[in-house]
């Protein structure tokens, strides 16, 4: 049987192809917007949301995250602060992850992923690290997210940083994960850690997996300055140039970072049709640099927003992207309100391939929708004060409704489905224990034989 909503009287910020704002009205049939109408009339439904004094928008999606980067939130780490980005990874992800099992991994999804819907995202994608819990971990991570309700790609993480199979083992994870998708929400996709932990037949198997799937394949790339150092090494080549000769890069392949690049690098980017992930929030705090996004606006690359498991609100996501490169070039025209938004909806769609069902509130579209309900409204909200409230104004707390796949998850502010002091008890309990065994730690110094 067919159950609709409707969405009545809102500010639309469409994101459709002329990237329309109006006022207007969504109609939601199953999981698909089947009428969007352009003025104030109330569309019947068995569900009707009066959006007058809000903003609709599609639902954000972010291209690039840790949810498992949650659990560090105030962990007890008793390590020698990291003084560069490699030693970021040495003293805190790498100890991290390795402490990791399949309770650790569960937790972590269903928390990211609830803190992610309340504060305005509908499709995120993850890459979970943890070589002590390979085999299996994404069902875990699955169970977490699909209790929350979101849209999400899951992968695991390939990296030979220990040994040679374990990144087989997790491209197989992910081949696993990625024939087993079968939710309509649920994706699997490949996932290697970054070119400086992986040798070059790891990099091609995980193309190719990502071509005999049609899946994407995501991986970290020019983060810190290791990365780049370590290829002019090893391979008397740059990042992207290495990457580029094993024929990695591609419109399927969604890079993360992409911060120490030369203009080579980025024509490189921009001829492959290469997607870019873009994690100013991240940057800012493992202090690595401020990547050339509008170079690459310039040179047609594809640039999304990710929030890389550090501050899952949407909207400080999207205001700290619209102010770094203002001050970074002394010039405030460099971003636009719309070149933001478009970030966190249409382009991170065609990263992830899914812009013709994604990223726009249009018939036809899945329907995931974004109510926002600004708590103070000091200036007219409408059509033309849309995105300066949405960029300038709003955070995660203005989100009233969520709509994913059709299905309302979040109203007034609350969630639905989930009796959210249940799930930070649960969470208290086994992050508690997670702790107990991360305050262990006390050193770790990888040594890179690669
Ligand atoms: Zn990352």
């Amino acid at each position: 049987m067919n159950r609709t909503v409707s969405v009545n009287d809102g500010i639309i910020v469409s994101m459709n192809d002329k990237r329309e704002v109006f006022r207007g009205s969504v109609l939601i049939e199953n999981n698909k917007i089947v009428q969007v109408e352009r003025n104030s009339s109330k569309l019947k439904a068995d569900e009707e949301i009066d959006a007058r004094g809000s903003i609709v928008t599609p639902g954000f999606i972010c291209s690039h995250t840790h949810l498992y980067g949650i659990l560090l939130r105030g962990a007890p780490l008793k390590l020698m602060p990291p003084s560069d980005f490699t030693q970021n990874l040495q003293r805190i992800w790498w100890p991290m992850d390795e402490t990791m099992n399949g309770d650790d991994a569960y937790i972590s999804a269903l928390t990211a992923s609830l803190e992610l819907l309340r504060t305005g995202t509908t499709t995120f994608a993850d890459t979970f690290s943890g070589p002590n819990a390979i085999k299996g971990v994404l069902d875990r991570i699955e169970n977490g997210v699909l209790e929350a309700g979101i849209r999400g790609f899951i992968s695991f993480e390939a990296t030979q940083r220990r040994s040679e199979e374990e990144g087989y083992q997790g491209l197989e994870e992910n081949e696993r994960y990625i024939k087993k998708a079968k939710d309509d929400k649920m994706s699997g996709m490949v996932s290697i850690h970054a070119s400086f932990t992986v040798h070059d037949d790891l990099l091609k198997a995980g193309k190719e997996l990502s071509d005999k799937y049609s899946v994407p394949l995501t991986i970290h790339t020019s983060e810190g300055k290791w990365d780049l150092y370590h290829n002019l090494e090893r391979y008397g080549k740059r990042t992207f140039e290495r990457l580029y000769d094993l024929g990695i890069l591609g419109k399927r392949t969604l890079v993360a970072h992409a911060v120490q690049v030369n203009e080579d690098e980025l024509d490189l980017i921009a001829r492959t049709g290469t997607s870019v992930a873009h994690n100013a929030l991240s940057n800012m705090l493992n202090a690595v640099g401020i990547a050339p996004v509008p170079e690459m606006f310039k040179l047609g690359i594809n640039v999304s927003i990710g929030n890389d498991g550090y501050i899952f609100d949407a909207f400080e996501n999207i205001r700290a992207t619209y102010l770094i490169h203002k001050v970074n070039k002394l010039d405030p025209r460099v971003m636009s309100f719309l070149q933001v938004l478009e970030m966190s909806t249409v382009n991170a769609a065609k990263s992830l391939g899914i812009h013709e069902k994604l990223g726009s509130v249009e018939v036809g579209k899945l329907a995931d929708l974004v109510i926002i309900k600004p708590s103070v409204r000091p200036t007219p909200l409408n059509e033309s004060s849309a995105y300066g409230y949405l960029v300038n104004s709003v955070n995660g707390k203005d989100v009233d409704t969520v709509i994913v796949n059709g299905e309302v998850l979040l109203k007034g502010g609350k969630f639905v489905k989930i009796d959210i002091d249940k799930v930070n008890t649960k969470a208290e309990k086994i992050v508690s224990d997670y702790w107990r065994r991360l305050a262990n730690v006390t050193e770790k110094v990888e040594v890179l034989g690669l």
